[in-house]
């Protein structure tokens, strides 16, 4: 859509007093010539507030205007853009006013071309007839040609037509009343009326270290790159050759030459955005270790040994491994921050047991958090049991459960516990080490808190979910990484197949021979924890199905609105053998640890992300017996059943999150509540590793190793 043109030539920046100290990048998008109060507010809605955002303002696609369609050649149901002119025009109101449809009749030669308004009967005052018309939309038919809401703009001659026509021109987001071709005409102003200015005031001037090199000779002309008069700093040898500077990239990013120019622009912003990300990690983990004094928690071994010896098997090399980097971190002086990952299943519980005992050994207290009330009690029944014999006390600490009050003279203890642990009123004297277990529940901001509550206690976060590099070097950039990498030898087998719902009854009549001959049963219902009383009743009712299915066999029912008492006892049933099938809510993905529950069937399978159900299928498998979990699934959708496939394929957790995030994204494969994800306007945590490892280069952090 078009408005009046209101700029003829560009004109000198008129600063409002004060503003001429400020860098040109910082000063407000009113200072540029032809942004009055009003557009600026508009511009302000978008997020643009000072040139620097304009130039940064990222277009949501381009249009190669170089080539368009004849509208003859618009296919149904693609989108293209064409061009012609308005033949006829008309406004349509009925339902006594209330509904409106305006439309335009445009003709290029090769055939007319509807477009269509409903119930926008203001666009009437955008269009005259005459008018040389840009279109970009979808036809829905054919039979006549027609568009529905098509993006379209008034090709004006004048001077800056060029800006607008026979170039691949960006297209921006837009608000109510802030016209595309005003807002790319102000780009492109500003772009030219800075360029010689911008050299002094610094976009020449690389962020430190990040590349100084212009692109390969050809490009380089063309795209205006200054020649690299100084020689590059060393950091530039590990930068990608093929990125163009800053100053380039930014006007590329606008208004590209050619198609391939966008990605390369793009790439190169994307760079600087992980260089400056890297950066604060860098910083905030270095005022950390200026600040940050840890008691030393290496232990003595006096503790470990008879612990070792009583654990019923003998840590695998992965283990020991990471353990042994476990005890350097909280031998040294600066609070250790590491996370561990294992898949489902590779026994990060006893390695925090031994990092717990080392602690205990130096005298320190250990607090160990979970994500749910059910893998406290867990945690807190296993670590009784290990420790017990020991001499060493362990509490259990949830939202329905306090522990005894702590003196601080006391022998050391280990509380087990939820979020409710950290909260108010609870205060572990000489807290030397906080284990947080599957840490991506909690959120970054929520770990933070945690670490300035105590005195700066050592943190080890154990997570299952693989968490693929590019997150794992941004969101985690700041946490050593340790990796058990091998499964514990003497496995039984898990075998995961995808069914659809018409092999049901053939599911029940597996599981109960299952059930028969001994083991148990998990039966997977996706549900939300706190949804609606309409899903508790679905919930409910498949329980009373499976009951009579399973007579008589013993069914147990676990979901989240049951109280922490009520779980606790369903939990027990099912670990001491009573119940023998238990039917649940994505609840027991994290943790649950029944060796004995070799039998799994998810329910509505594609309403699970491939990570979660990974996690889910991780509750078998634990033990000697072979292992079969079944993703039952209607979707009719031939993608959803190939996502699904890929769990038949692969039991390597990092390919499906890999594959998960390129499919979902990361806010969902961690989890929607996860704070602390970066914003990037140009980088890609899903496509970037390779300039993620680059930004990483080029700010060196020490000792962070991936
Ligand atoms: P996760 O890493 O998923 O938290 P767990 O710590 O719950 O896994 O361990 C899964 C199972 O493997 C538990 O029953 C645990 O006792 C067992 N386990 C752990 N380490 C070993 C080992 N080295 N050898 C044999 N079994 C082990
Ligand atoms: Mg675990």
């Amino acid at each position: 859509m078009s408005a009046p043109s209101e700029i003829a030539t560009p004109a000198p920046v008129v600063p409002a007093s004060g503003q001429e100290t400020l860098p040109v990048l910082k000063r407000p998008v009113a200072s540029l010539w032809g942004v009055g109060p009003d557009r600026a507010a508009l511009l302000g809605r978008l997020g643009i507030r000072t040139i620097e955002d304009l130039l940064l303002n990222r277009p949501r696609r381009y249009e190669d205007r170089r080539h368009f369609k004849r509208i003859s050649e618009l296919q149904k149901g693609e989108p293209g853009t064409a061009r012609g002119r308005i033949v006829a025009l008309g406004l349509k109101r009925f339902r006594h006013g209330t509904k409106s449809v305006f439309e335009i009749v445009l003709d290029d030669g090769s055939a007319r071309l509807h477009c269509r308004w409903w119930n926008l009967p203001f666009m009437e005052k955008y269009f005259a007839r005459d008018d040389e018309v840009f279109v970009f939309g979808k036809l829905i038919q054919t039979r006549p040609r027609t568009i529905d809401h098509p993006e379209t703009e008034v090709i004006e001659a004048g001077e800056e037509s060029f800006i607008h026509i026979a170039r691949i021109v960006p297209i921006y987001s837009l608000t109510e009343g802030l016209p595309q071709r005003w807002l790319r005409g102000l780009t492109w102003r500003t772009l030219e009326q800075f360029d010689a200015q911008l050299n002094e005031f610094g976009w020449t001037q690389e962020p430190k270290g990040a590349a100084q090199i212009s692109k390969p000779a050809d490009s380089a002309v063309r795209s205006g790159a200054p020649s690299a008069k100084e020689p590059p700093p060393a950091s530039a040898r590990v930068a990608d050759l093929t990125l163009p500077p800053r100053k380039s990239a930014i006007r590329m990013i606008h208004f590209p030459e050619e198609l391939s120019d966008m990605e390369i622009a793009r790439r190169r912003l994307a760079l600087d955005e992980f260089v400056e990300f890297q950066r604060q990690i860098q910083g905030r983990r270095k005022k950390f270790e200026a600040n940050a004094r840890a008691l030393p928690c290496g232990g003595d071994n006096r503790l470990m040994k008879p612990f070792l010896a009583g654990l019923g098997f003998k840590l695998t090399g992965a283990q020991t491994h990471v353990l042994r980097e476990i005890r350097a971190d909280m031998n040294g002086e600066h609070p250790m921050r590491r996370l561990l990952q294992g898949d489902v299943g590779s026994g990060k519980t006893a390695v925090a047991a031994c990092s717990a005992l080392m602690a205990i050994e130096s005298g320190c207290n250990v607090a160990l958090m979970a994500p749910t009330e059910i893998l406290a009690e867990q945690h807190f029944q296993n670590f009784k049991k290990w420790f017990g014999p020991l001499g060493v006390r362990v509490e259990l600490q949830t939202g329905s459960r306090k522990a005894e009050k702590f003196e601080e003279t006391e022998s050391p203890v280990l509380v087990a516990g939820t979020h409710a642990l950290f909260s108010s009123g609870f205060d572990l004297p000489r807290p030397g080490l906080v284990i947080i277990d599957e840490q991506h529940r909690f959120g970054v901001a929520q770990r933070d808190q945690l670490v300035r509550k105590g005195n700066y206690p050592h943190v080890l976060v154990m997570t299952a979910t693989p968490i693929p590099r590019t997150l794992g070097l941004t969101l985690y950039g700041d946490l050593d990484v340790s990796v058990i990498d091998a499964m514990p030898v003497g496995r039984g087998t898990l075998r995961t197949f995808v069914r659809a719902t018409d092999k049901l009854p053939k599911v029940y009549d597996f599981i109960r021979e299952k059930v028969a001959a001994g083991r148990q049963a998990y039966v997977v219902y996706p549900r939300v924890e706190d949804s609606g009383d309409k899903e508790l009743k679905a919930v409910t009712a498949e329980y009373e199905n499976l009951k009579r299915i399973f007579a008589p066999f013993a069914v147990g029912l676990l979901h989240g609105k049951l109280s922490g008492r009520e779980k606790e006892t369903v939990m027990s049933a099912f670990r001491g053998n009573q119940i023998r099938i238990l039917l649940a809510t994505s609840l027991i993905e994290v943790g649950v640890d029944v060796p004995n529950a070799t039998v799994m069937m998810i329910e509505n399978a594609e309403r699970f992300g491939l990570a979660q159900l990974h996690q889910l299928r991780g509750r078998i498998g634990r033990g000697g017996h072979a292992s079969f979990c079944v993703l039952i699934s209607n979707a009719k959708n031939v993608e959803a059943r190939q996502r699904l496939k890929i769990l038949e394929d692969t039991s390597d957790g990092f390919k499906i999150a890999e594959a998960d995030l390129k499919l979902r994204g990361p806010g969902e494969l961690l989890g929607r509540e996860q704070s602390g994800m970066p914003n990037f306007r140009f980088g890609d945590l899903v496509e970037d590793l390779d300039l993620i490892r680059q930004a990483r280069e080029i700010v060196k952090i020490p000792g962070l190793v991936h």
